[in-house]
């Protein structure tokens, strides 16, 4: 999508990835090819098993691939094999991970749960509560900063784990079905805000989803099958909300 002017965030070439030998070996993605630009906010749709955690746990570098090649914010990160030493200091500085549920940890309130990922990108406790209640405000949720998980509702608990995911300013956003423990109501609340730190920080969201309520939220859907990616035909749909203009 030339027509966008920036580079994208998120390209992906023919990546591959298998699991097991011989007559074990399941071939979960196949040579996918997929480029997602600042300001998307992309779907990742597919029956259960046609490959989306293994594809957003290889983007999110948790899981290597067996080839292809990965780049992320213009450097290339793997390419048939890892090319940096420290992946886990690349996903601190790259990338920000919504799961389904917040997996939040329960002995801390919601400002701990987001100060804590601070403090592992280096900030002091100080600098890191303060900003983890600055991301909390950001995400609307900053009156419960001193609640416990258990006491938050599910809402709630998916924006301090969307305000986690955000602590170090990545550019990159993977989602796996953030919105399947809430109403529609509240997963369409959810895909906006998405939509606002996509454009607001310039960032790139894929988001796994299986909601149809809420697939007009996306820039485009991609859809997996058996490991391999089909595009629908909504990308339209991203140029026009991203402002797109015919060229002159
Ligand atoms: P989805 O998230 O779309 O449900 P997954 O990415 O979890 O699909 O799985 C894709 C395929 O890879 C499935 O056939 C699954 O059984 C297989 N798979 C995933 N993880 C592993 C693993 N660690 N070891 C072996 N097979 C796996
Ligand atoms: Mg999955």
């Amino acid at each position: 999508m030339p027509e966008l002017g920036q580079p994208a965030i998120v390209r992906i070439e023919r990546l591959s990835k298998y699991f097991g030998v011989g007559v074990a070996r399941v071939d979960a993605l196949v040579d996918i090819n997929m480029e997602v630009y600042p300001g998307q906010v992309v779907g990742l749709m597919g029956p259960s098993g046609s490959g989306k955690t293994t594809f957003l746990n290889c983007i999110a570098c948790i899981l290597q691939p067996s080839s292809g090649r990965i780049t992320l914010d213009g450097e290339t990160v793997y390419d048939d094999h890892w090319l940096k030493a420290d992946l886990r200091r690349l996903r601190l500085d790259k990338i920000g991970f919504i799961f389904q549920y917040p997996n939040l940890l329960p002995f801390l309130d919601a400002a701990d749960n987001v100060a804590v990922v601070l403090q592992l990108a280096g900030f002091s406790s100080s600098a890191a509560l303060a900003r983890a209640v600055e991301l909390l405000d950001y995400l609307e949720v900053g009156h419960r900063k001193h609640a416990m998980p258990a006491q938050l509702s599910g809402g709630e608990g998916q924006r301090v784990a969307i305000a986690r995911a955000l602590a170090n300013r990545p550019r990159i956003i993977l989602a796996d079905e953030p919105t399947a423990p809430l109403d529609s109501q509240r997963a369409r609340i959810v895909m906006d805000l998405l939509r606002r730190i996509a454009v607001e920080q310039d960032a790139a969201i894929i988001c796994v989803t299986h909601d149809e309520m809420i697939l007009d939220r996306f820039d485009h859907i991609f859809r997996l099958r058996d490991g391999k990616l089909e595009m629908s035909p909504a990308r339209i749909v991203g140029a026009q909300s991203l402002g797109a203009r015919p060229s002159p």
